[in-house]
C-alpha cells in the first residue's frame, strides 16, 4: 500500500523497520482502548486546535491505524506526531476513539526507539525538560529574558531587570522565587525523582538526549544521596 502522502519522505526505510514500530504501538496495553474503528466523519478534526494551525488531522491518525497503513504511519511517526497539543478534545469521537491517546503511544515509541526525528523535535525543549525535572516546576521567571522574546517589546526588558521585585509583589510566598516558578519542597522533589526513575522517564530522556540525561541523573543522585537513598537500588518498573 502506498502512503497517503504524495510527498512521502521515508520511502527508502525498509518495510520491516516500519512494521516493527507499528507493532510496538499496537502492542501497547493502552492501544485497544484508543481505537475502535473510524467512520472518517471528521468530528475530531473540527474539535482539534492543532488542525486549525497545522497541516494536521487526528482523523488521519485514526484512519491510518485502522487501515494498518504502515507507510503513512511511519510518515506520521516522524512528523505530524509532534504537532498534537495533547488536549484530548478529539475524544468527542462518536466511535469512542482517542486519536490523541494513539499519538501519545506513538510519541513514546518514537522516543524509546531513539528516532532521529524525535530527537530533532524535542531538542528545543531540553531547557524546559531540565527545569521541570531538576526543580519540579515549570518554566521559571528568569527564563523571561528580552533576547528570547524580542517581539514582546521593551516591557520584557523592564520586567527582567527587576524580576525579584515583581515576584515579591505576588501574595503567595511560594511564588517569591526567580529561578523556579514556585517553591517546591525537598520532599516533593524527592518523590518526583523517584517517580521519574521508577517509571522509566529518565531512560526515555537518555534515548533522545544523553547529555541532558547525565546532568539530570547527577542532580537527582545528589539530592537522593543527601537523604540516604541510592538511586541504583531502584530499577525501572516499566514493562515488568
Ligand atoms: S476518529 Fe472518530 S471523530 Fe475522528 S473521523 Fe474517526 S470516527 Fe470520526
Ligand atoms: S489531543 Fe491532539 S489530536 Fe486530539 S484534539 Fe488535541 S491536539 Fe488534536
Amino acid at each position: 500500500m502506498l502512503p497517503l502522502y504524495r510527498d512521502a519522505k521515508y520511502t527508502d526505510v525498509p518495510t520491516g523497520d516500519k512494521q516493527d514500530l507499528f507493532d510496538a504501538v499496537k502492542s501497547d496495553m493502552r492501544y485497544s482502548h484508543e481505537l475502535y474503528g473510524c467512520y472518517e466523519c471528521g468530528i475530531c478534526v473540527a474539535a482539534c486546535p492543532s488542525a486549525r494551525f497545522y497541516d494536521f488531522s487526528p482523523r488521519v491518525f485514526a484512519q491510518t491505524m485502522a487501515r494498518e497503513d504502515i507507510h503513512t504511519f511511519y510518515e506520521l511517526l516522524n512528523d505530524s506526531v509532534w504537532d498534537c497539543s495533547q488536549c484530548f478534545s478529539c475524544t468527542c469521537c462518536p466511535r469512542q476513539n482517542n486519536p490523541g491517546g494513539i499519538i501519545t503511544i506513538m510519541r513514546e515509541v518514537a522516543v524509546n526507539t531513539g528516532l532521529q526525528s524525535a530527537k530533532d523535535a524535542l531538542r528545543a525543549y531540553s531547557r524546559i525538560i531540565y527545569k521541570v525535572m531538576s526543580t519540579g516546576t515549570q518554566v521559571s521567571p528568569d527564563m523571561l529574558q528580552p533576547d528570547f522574546f524580542p517581539d514582546w517589546g521593551p516591557d520584557v526588558r523592564d520586567v527582567s531587570l527587576n524580576l525579584d521585585v515583581w515576584r515579591r509583589a505576588i501574595p503567595p510566598e511560594t511564588l517569591h522565587t526567580v529561578e523556579m516558578a514556585w517553591d517546591v519542597s525537598e520532599k516533593t522533589k524527592l518523590e518526583l525523582y523517584m517517580i521519574w526513575k521508577l517509571t522509566g522517564n529518565l531512560e526515555m530522556i537518555e534515548s533522545v538526549d544523553e547529555g541532558l540525561f547525565m546532568i539530570l541523573e547527577e542532580v537527582m543522585e545528589e539530592l537522593l544521596d543527601e537523604h540516604g537513598y541510592d538511586i541504583d537500588d531502584y530499577d525501572c518498573i516499566v514493562g515488568d
